[in-house]
């Protein structure tokens, strides 16, 4: 047995399209390709932006593609109380911020500390923000840069966003919180996703660092493009993949990863044996690093 754990934790808006499903499959297979386990979370931790039926949909959509979960699906509508123990803990480098949002929109994504002087009042619907500058010179280099397994050597200064929201206005946890406490406490030692999630990595390895939690390994995989040029994404519709040509879209999907499969030599193109090729001929030098269009899901 390997100490590899990795995990796809995809957020219940909708059902999975060819993106999420690159991702859930490079995560998938370099958890494999390493003798290690693979986990599913749900990131359900914004009702608001969720579709019902999602969950079941995403889950079934897996299985339709032999990408089988190794523990219990956690839900991170179920992890309240360890975020909010969490958030106990940071409470020497947070503060309430109550600036209203057209000052927020005016910043274009780096917060600018105006809060810090400031300080309001917190009451229970204040935004908790995280001091980002807080670490020793030393420890602050080693978050900022990191190794990614996909894309090599990556700077990402924590400045580019400033100190950020661990706690949101309506209350909810933010995103950067529960990704960080939970790959912890699944023991996560790689974390594969999608490149739009490059830039929060920083964000949540000084969450680690700031409690004192060992840091995973981070790849990012190639983001998958609509004709027009944008992300595939939930929020904008993309097409739902259909079950019913798994081994069709697997691929797709293996091919847009740089593992197009010789589906000459092998005896049978089900998912099984295309996961099982995938697992073994899997390096991570052939994955792309650029974003690419994503192909047409019709068979030929
Ligand atoms: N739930 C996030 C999403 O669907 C991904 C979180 C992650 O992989 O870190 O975009
Ligand atoms: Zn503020």
């Amino acid at each position: 047995m390997s100490d590899y754990i990795g995990r796809f934790a995809p957020s219940p808006t909708g059902q999975l399209h060819f993106g999420s499903l690159v991702s859930a499959l490079a995560s998938y297979i370099d958890a494999k390709a390493h003798q290690g386990q693979w986990l599913v979370r749900m990131e359900n931790l914004d009702p608001p932006r969720e579709e019902p039926g999602a969950i079941d949909k995403i889950l079934r959509s897996l299985e339709a593609h032999q990408l089988y979960w190794d523990q219990a699906v956690l839900y991170q509508s179920q992890r309240l109380d360890a975020y909010a123990a969490a958030l106990e803990q940071l409470s020497p480098w947070i503060y309430p911020c109550d600036c209203p949002r057209h000052r927020i929109t005016a910043l274009k994504g780096r917060y600018d500390g105006h809060c810090r002087q400031q300080i309001p009042a917190a009451t229970a619907t204040t935004a908790l923000r995280l001091k980002t500058d807080t670490l020793s010179d030393e420890q602050q280099e080693r978050i900022e840069h990191f190794d990614d397994l996909i894309l090599g050597p990556q700077h990402k200064p924590l400045s580019l966003s400033g100190d950020f929201i661990l706690r949101r206005k309506d209350t909810l946890f933010a995103y950067q919180l529960a990704v960080a406490i939970d790959d912890h406490a699944q023991q996560v030692s790689h974390v594969v996703r999608g490149y739009d999630l490059l830039d929060s990595t920083s964000r949540q390895r000084y969450i680690l660092a700031r409690l004192g939690l060992p840091l995973p390994a981070y790849g990012h995989t190639p983001l998958a493009l609509g004709e027009d040029g944008h992300k595939l994404s939930k929020q904008t519709k993309a097409a739902p993949i259909d079950n019913r040509q798994a081994a069709h879209n697997l691929i797709q999907a293996l091919g847009f990863l740089g593992h197009p499969p010789p589906l000459d030599e092998l005896a049978d193109q089900r998912c099984t044996t295309l996961l099982t090729w995938a697992r073994q001929h899997w390096q991570r030098s052939r994955v792309p690093t650029q974003a690419a269009v994503a192909p047409s899901l019709q068979p030929e």
